[in-house]
C-alpha cells in the first residue's frame, strides 16, 4: 500500500511548485485512488468528501441557471432533495421514469442503475440517444457490474462510502468522466469551490478496491439465494431486485411489521446506508415518508455466511 501522506504542503524545487504543493489541489493518495478507480470505470475519476458531495459538485459544475435535470424516479431521495435545495440558485429537475426515454427540453439526464431502494434498471440506450449529457449513479451496480460510460453515459457517479470503500468507516464520492476536458473543468471547480476528499478516506478507497470484486461477487451470490427464499415467505408481499448486485428491497404488510422485523434481528444491523461488509436492513420510511411503502425494508447484503442471513431473517419474520 501507498504511504499515507497528510501533508498539506510539499516544498517546491529549485524555486518551483512539483506535483504537490497545496492539498486542496491535489495530493499523492487521492491521485492514487483516483488512477485505480479510473481504470475499474474506464474513464477520468475525481473524488469528493461524500457522495452528495459529488452530485452537488457535478451539477454545479455543468449546469447554469434555468436549466433542467432529468432525475430518475425512485432514485435515493437525497438526489432529489439536494436539487431541491439548488432550486433557490436558479436549477430545476424533474422526475422521470428511467425505464423509458428521458423528457425532451432537460439539459442533463440523471439516471441510476440500479436505483436505491426500488432497483429499477435504467434504459441506458434511450439516455444515450438523448441530446443532453447523462450521469449515472451506479452505487450500487459498482464497475464489477456495470460499466456505464462504455454504455454512453457521459459521467459516472458513486457514493464510495457505500461498496467502494465498502466497509462502513469512509465518507467518499466519486464522479467518473468520460472526457479529459470534462475531469479538467470539474477539477478546477473542486479546486476552487474546496469540496475536496481529504488522504485518510483515499486511502480507505485504495484498500478497499483491493477486494472490491471478491466481495461484491459473493454479496450478489448471497442476495440471490436471500431474494428467492424471500419470493417464496407468506409473510413477504413483494421482493425488488435487478438480479445482480449485494441491494434489494422486500415489502412487509406495513410499518408495525417492518418494526418488528427490524428489532428482531441478531446478526444483521438495523442500520442505514448499504455497500459494507456487514449486512444493513431498515425500513425506508422513516427517512423518505410516503414516497415508499410503509413495509418496504431495504437489506445490504454483507459477507456473513448467507444461511446465518436466512436463519436471521427467517426468525425476524416469524415475529410479524
Ligand atoms: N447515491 C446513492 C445511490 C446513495 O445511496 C447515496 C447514499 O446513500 C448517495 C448517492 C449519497 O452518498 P453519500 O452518503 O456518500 O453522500
Amino acid at each position: 500500500m501507498p504511504a499515507l501522506d497528510r501533508s498539506t504542503i510539499w516544498p517546491y524545487r529549485d524555486g518551483e511548485p512539483g506535483e504537490f504543493y497545496y492539498q486542496r489541489y491535489a495530493h499523492p493518495t487521492g491521485v492514487e485512488a483516483e488512477r485505480a478507480l479510473g481504470e475499474l470505470d474506464g474513464g477520468h475519476a475525481l473524488l469528493f468528501p461524500s457522495g452528495a458531495g459529488a452530485t452537488t459538485s457535478l451539477v454545479l459544475a455543468l449546469l447554469s441557471p434555468g436549466d433542467t435535470i432529468a432525475l430518475a424516479e425512485g432514485a435515493y431521495y437525497g438526489t432529489g432533495i439536494a436539487f431541491a435545495q439548488l432550486e433557490r440558485w436558479g436549477l430545476r429537475h424533474l422526475e422521470f421514469d428511467q425505464t423509458g426515454a428521458p423528457p425532451a427540453g432537460v439539459q442533463l439526464v440523471w439516471l441510476e442503475a440500479p436505483s436505491n431502494p426500488f432497483l429499477t434498471m435504467p434504459d441506458l440506450d434511450a439516455a444515450a440517444a438523448h441530446p443532453a449529457q447523462v450521469v449515472v449513479d451506479a452505487t450500487a451496480a459498482t464497475p464489477i457490474h456495470l460499466r456505464p460510460l462504455e454504455r454512453g453515459a457521459d459521467f459516472v457517479l458513486h457514493s464510495a462510502t457505500k461498496y467502494l470503500a465498502g466497509h462502513h468507516d469512509a465518507l467518499l464520492g466519486a464522479v467518473v468522466c468520460k472526457r479529459a476536458e470534462d475531469a479538467e473543468r470539474l477539477k478546477e471547480f473542486r479546486t476552487r469551490a474546496g469540496i475536496v476528499a481529504a488522504p485518510d478516506p483515499c486511502w480507505l478507497l485504495l484498500r478497499g478496491l483491493k477486494t472490491l470484486e471478491v466481495r461484491v461477487r459473493r454479496q450478489t451470490e448471497s442476495a440471490q439465494v436471500l431474494v428467492q427464499r424471500l419470493e417464496a415467505h407468506p409473510k413477504v408481499e413483494r421482493v425488488r431486485y435487478p438480479g445482480f448486485g449485494g441491494l434489494l428491497s422486500f415489502d412487509v404488510a406495513g410499518a408495525d411489521q417492518a418494526r418488528a422485523v427490524e428489532t428482531s434481528l441478531r446478526v444483521i444491523t438495523n442500520a442505514t446506508s448499504l455497500g459494507g461488509v456487514d449486512s444493513v436492513l431498515e425500513a425506508r420510511a422513516r427517512w423518505e415518508g410516503d414516497r415508499v411503502p410503509p413495509g418496504l425494508l431495504r437489506l445490504s447484503v454483507g459477507l456473513e455466511p448467507v444461511e446465518e442471513l436466512w436463519d436471521d431473517l427467517s426468525q425476524a419474520l416469524k415475529r410479524v
